[in-house]
């Protein structure tokens, strides 16, 4: 077995959470909105199970309150949720160090609107690649610069190219350096937010999306944005001068479990490989974020884990924005979801 050591107090993590609005589809179904944003950094959940007078009598609240680095509710637009949680990795990127953006949920909480988004509401993945183009532009009289990304999908513990998905699955490779490398992963160089905005449509069309009892489209890949920024100074043009960032952006798959969706066979191992990648992830960020920094992080539970090995331990920092679904129909997956990003702080 292969346990790395690292300094937690090089890594940072912020928690967010975003609660998307009620939709049409909940209010037919007679649904209630059970989540509520009540301050800056804190939101309530209710339990709509519990009988409010066994709830009197103990004395207690069918209320459950938690606490994030930042909340966002319906009202929250795609800009305020990037400029709040992610736009102060862009210069991070530049100087070169490793950042990641993840997007955690159950289907249908708004991972992908808040990642990827639309094209009259682009999400995280779009700005961050805007911000990116603009402040290399700022600064390249003496700077030269090239930003390449690649956009592949976990599925099964499986990887494929969504921007190439005629390559087939492709191995994870480790060199002897101990770097992270998918063998055979396309990597195209983009210019505009706009190139990016249509490849990334494009590629998440791609995306392994199959029926399940709980919901049509559930997703059950994790899409992985990685964008590479090289940075050399033209002035000194020496081998030290270049410098390399990597910023990750990860939509994850579903979060709800494999026994709350009625599976069998094989929907059932789905759940247990994306459960897998999700609890590797849950303990590698619980192990970085350690005050203590007693425990070890084992990267090899998982693709994804293994895959983002040098952009969560050392010297980078981390944001998770978990998202949940007002609805009373959805407590169960809500609380999940908060308890998981409670652990992740
Ligand atoms: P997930 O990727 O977590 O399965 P989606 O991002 O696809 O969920 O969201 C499910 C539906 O809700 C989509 O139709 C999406 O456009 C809509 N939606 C999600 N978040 C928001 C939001 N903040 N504002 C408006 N619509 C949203
Ligand atoms: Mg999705």
């Amino acid at each position: 077995i292969l346990l790395t050591e690292i300094k937690p107090f090089l890594t940072t993590t912020q928690v967010a959470l975003r609660i998307r609005p009620l939709n049409e589809d909940e209010i037919l179904m007679g649904a209630t909105q059970i989540a509520h944003k009540v301050q800056a950094k804190m939101v309530v959940l209710m339990d709509p199970m519990e009988d409010p007078e066994d709830v009197l009598r103990a004395n207690r609240s069918r209320e459950k309150k938690y606490v994030f680095d930042y909340t966002f509710d319906g009202a929250a637009s795609q800009e305020n949720v990037f400029k709040t949680t992610s736009q102060f990795l862009i210069p991070n990127v530049i100087s070169g160090y490793n950042a990641t953006v993840f997007a955690y949920g159950a289907t249908g909480a708004g991972k992908t609107y808040t990642m990827l988004g639309t094209d009259d509401e682009p999400g995280i993945m779009a700005r961050a690649l805007n911000d990116l183009f603009l402040e290399m532009d700022k600064t390249s009289d003496d700077m030269a610069y090239k930003v390449t990304m690649s956009y592949l999908e976990i599925y099964n513990e499986m990887i494929r190219d969504l921007l190439n998905p005629s390559a087939g699955i492709l191995d994870l490779r480790e060199d002897a350096k101990g770097g992270v490398q998918v063998a055979g992963l396309s990597e195209v160089t983009a210019r505009s937010t706009n190139e990016v905005m249509k490849m990334l449509l494009k590629g998440n069309k791609e995306r392994t999306q199959e029926p399940t009892a709980a919901n049509k489209t559930s997703s059950r890949s994790h899409a992985v944005l990685q964008v590479m920024i090289k940075q050399q100074n033209k002035v000194r043009n020496t081998q030290q001068e270049v410098r390399m960032g990597k910023l990750f952006m990860i939509d994850l798959a579903g979060s709800e479990r494999a026994a709350n969706t009625h599976n069998r066979g094989k929907r059932m191992v789905e759940g247990a490989h994306i459960n897998r990648s999700l609890l590797a992830l849950g303990n590698c960020i619980n192990a970085l974020t350690d005050q203590k920094g007693s425990k070890y992080v084992n990267y090899r539970d998982s693709k994804l884990t293994r895959l983002l090995k040098d952009a969560l331990g050392g010297n980078c920092k981390t944001v998770m924005i978990a998202h949940i679904s007002p609805a009373s129909i959805h407590f169960e997956e809500s609380r999940n979801t908060l308890v998981y990003a409670d652990r992740a702080k």
